[in-house]
């Protein structure tokens, strides 16, 4: 067991412990480390807000010490959980007195994708730093209006973009800046699950903000992206529907993509919310290729190059996604792939071109 004496030469406190009761040791102990910890709230306790928290048990520099939801039960359930105390427990109503909670630093958004811009919007409002789920928000005119709330609240908005932070991921992508693959002319994105129950809000275009494009379509964008390292310069897109009852009016089943960068490279991506196992990565250049498969899944990945596999540890994406972005938060730390809003909203601004490119037919430009 710790002794008093082991314990506060631990805590580098053993001269302070002099001159302070233990008790005041323990407090100014408690705050050098909190200042030192990302203390998260997380908004919306479905199925990946209790997969984050799960996952940052294991965080050193991130603590979940909040709660926000609209289901009494679950924030009791999360209460004796997580050890969260009911003063930083919230719902939707009152959420906007945590502006006066100091012991809560971020709010991690992961509602349904409709309610990211005004719950995002709110919690900058309320002086905290927001971290929003994908796809930041339905369009890039709400993603523009949620980059300008955080400005204006002097709050980091982030995008849980936690393939950004995946050291296969990162490994490709630092081999194809390196020029490895020689100049880089070929992506192929292909995204996909099959969905189940007809009645969950992803079916929904009130709170989904369209189908698969708007859930599992984004990595596919968000990869060609990383993985060529340059912004595209056009997008066309046909929409395949084989299941129009499942897939009402403005949900997309499957979206087939293409986009042209400005090296002359190209992507050619698939999203679908009507295949399995579906979540593959090819990049191809002058000198050789590298391919993931599964390439954004929960892991673990697998990544080859023409010269053999990519070996990495594998660590839950979400473990290290929440460690990183306390660094970003806490020590201004800056990520090889950006996960700001301005990041976000580059997605955002590709899949306003998709639907349009889908809707009329036309090649959309985006320069
Ligand atoms: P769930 O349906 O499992 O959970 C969403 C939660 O949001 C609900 O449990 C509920 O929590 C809250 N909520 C608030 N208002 C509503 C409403 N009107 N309808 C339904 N739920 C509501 O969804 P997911 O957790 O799978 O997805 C949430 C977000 O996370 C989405 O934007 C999705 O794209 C993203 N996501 C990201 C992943 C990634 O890998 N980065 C993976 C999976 C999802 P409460 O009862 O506590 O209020």
């Amino acid at each position: 067991m710790t002794s008093r004496r082991d314990f506060l030469q631990k805590a580098g406190l053993s001269t302070l412990a002099v001159s302070l009761p233990f008790t005041d040791a323990l407090s100014a102990m408690s705050l050098e480390r909190e200042d030192k910890v990302l203390r998260v709230a997380i908004m919306g306790l479905g199925s990946y807000g209790t997969r984050v928290a799960e996952a940052m048990k294991d965080c050193k520099r991130a603590k979940l010490v909040g709660v926000i939801s609209g289901t009494p039960s679950k924030i009791e359930a999360w209460k004796q959980k997580y050890g969260i105390p009911a003063k930083n427990c919230y719902n939707y109503e009152n959420y906007h007195q945590i502006k006066d909670n100091p012991d809560i630093d971020a709010v991690y958004v992961i509602t349904p994708n409709s309610l990211h811009k005004p719950h995002s919007i709110g919690v900058a409002k309320a002086g905290k730093h927001v971290i929003c789920e994908k796809p930041m928000a339905l369009n890039a005119e709400e993603g523009r209006e949620m980059i300008a709330a955080c400005k204006a609240a002097g709050v980091h908005l982030m995008v849980g973009y936690r393939m950004h932070f995946e050291a296969k991921t990162l490994e490709v992508v630092k081999k194809q800046r390196a020029g490895e693959f020689g100049k880089t002319l070929f992506f192929q994105g292909l995204s996909g699950f099959m969905i189940g129950d007809p009645t969950q809000w992803r079916l929904n275009r009130e709170l989904a903000g369209g189908g698969s494009m708007m859930d599992i379509g984004v990595y596919s964008i968000n990869g060609a992206r990383y993985m060529l390292g340059e912004e595209p310069i056009w997008v066309t897109a046909q929409e395949v529907k084989t299941d129009p009852v499942k897939f009402k009016q403005g949900v997309d089943e499957t979206i087939t993509f293409q986009m042209g960068f400005p090296s002359g490279a190209v992507a050619s991506c698939l999203s679908t919310y009507s295949m399995n196992n579906l979540d593959k990565f090819f990049l191809n250049g002058t000198k050789g290729f590298a391919e993931m498969q599964p390439s954004t899944g929960y892991g673990p990945i697998q990544a080859r190059t023409n010269q053999g596999p990519i070996e990495a540890q594998h660590i839950t994406h979400q473990t290290t996604q929440m460690e990183e972005m306390a660094a970003i938060i806490l020590d201004g730390k800056k990520p090889l792939i950006p996960v700001d809003g301005e990041e976000g909203l580059k997605d955002l601004v590709i899949v306003d071109a998709i639907y349009e490119a889908v809707r009329t037919g036309a090649r959309i430009s985006l320069i």
